[in-house]
């Protein structure tokens, strides 16, 4: 396959069916280092089911993925070091944030650092400071998560994904589960880290957003790619009969 070193995310050809259902029908494309990248289509299209393929929560039935340095070729089964390695170089950020609720906000962020990747508390603690303050929750790290509002507990999941440093960053319609009036705090933060050159992934419904944050759109359509291209061409100037039909729908 053609892999240009500057790629973040180079997939080819990934499917996928639970039973009969086949829900990615061969997805092919690629992500360049610190662009952001989103994901809209309808509802079913497999939006989901493809970030959790990248992420290998769910293992796709083939393809061939690289992502940051390690590739892996779904069509055999992939060694489990190889998985462990793979799913490193990305970390996902949930419709809902999964934090822990009996740990603080700073221990939340340091717990995969220290458990997972076993790194030194020093450093790992200055790091999660660091990420809490970027997020805008400098003050918060010895609250619980039920003493936050929605969007500051989204922002947290985001700094614990950030914490593990993956190479990509995956956000599963980050503020559907969110009050309307919390939704532009999750996505402003979501925004600075496109400007910051993080590599991101983003499949939402905001489409506004998607116009401003995103270098590619992929419009998903029953499980395959069916339009790409820039926000200008994709949102503003749909060449695909369904794709015009969804965002007259969501717009
Ligand atoms: P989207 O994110 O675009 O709404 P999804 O990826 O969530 O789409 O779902 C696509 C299809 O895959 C749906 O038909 C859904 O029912 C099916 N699906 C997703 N996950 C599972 C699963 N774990 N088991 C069985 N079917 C699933």
């Amino acid at each position: 396959m053609t892999s240009a070193p500057d790629n973040r995310i180079d997939a080819r050809d990934i499917r996928k069916s639970f039973g009969d259902n086949t829900v990615l029908k061969g997805i092919s494309f690629t992500v360049p280092r610190g662009t952001a990248t989103t994901i809209i289509g309808p509802s079913g299209s497999g939006k989901t089911t493809l970030l959790r393929s990248l992420n290998a929560l769910d293992i796709p039935d083939a393809g061939v993925v690289r992502i940051g340095d390690v590739e892996a070729d779904f069509s055999g089964k992939v060694p489990r070091d190889q998985l462990r390695d793979y799913r490193a170089q990305s970390g996902m950020v949930f419709q809902s944030h999964n934090l822990f609720p009996h740990k603080t906000v700073l221990e939340n962020v340091t717990e995969g650092p220290l458990i997972v990747q076993r790194r030194p508390a020093d450093q790992v603690r200055a790091e999660a400071v660091e990420l809490l303050g970027r997020v805008g929750l400098a003050d918060k790290h010895d609250q619980y998560p039920s003493q936050l509002s929605g969007g500051q507990q989204q922002r947290v999941g985001i700094a614990r994904a950030l914490a593990l440093q993956p190479k990509v960053v995956l956000f599963d319609e980050p503020t559907s589960a969110l009050d309307p009036e919390l939704v532009g705090e999750v996505l402003s933060v979501i925004r600075d880290l496109a400007v910051e050159g993080w590599t991101l992934i983003i499949v939402t419904h905001e489409i506004q957003f998607a116009r401003q944050v995103s270098d590619q759109v992929l419009f998903t359509d029953r499980g395959v790619i069916l339009e790409r291209g820039t926000p200008a061409e994709v949102i503003d100037d749909p060449k695909e009969e369904r794709t015009r039909q969804f965002l007259e729908r969501i717009l």
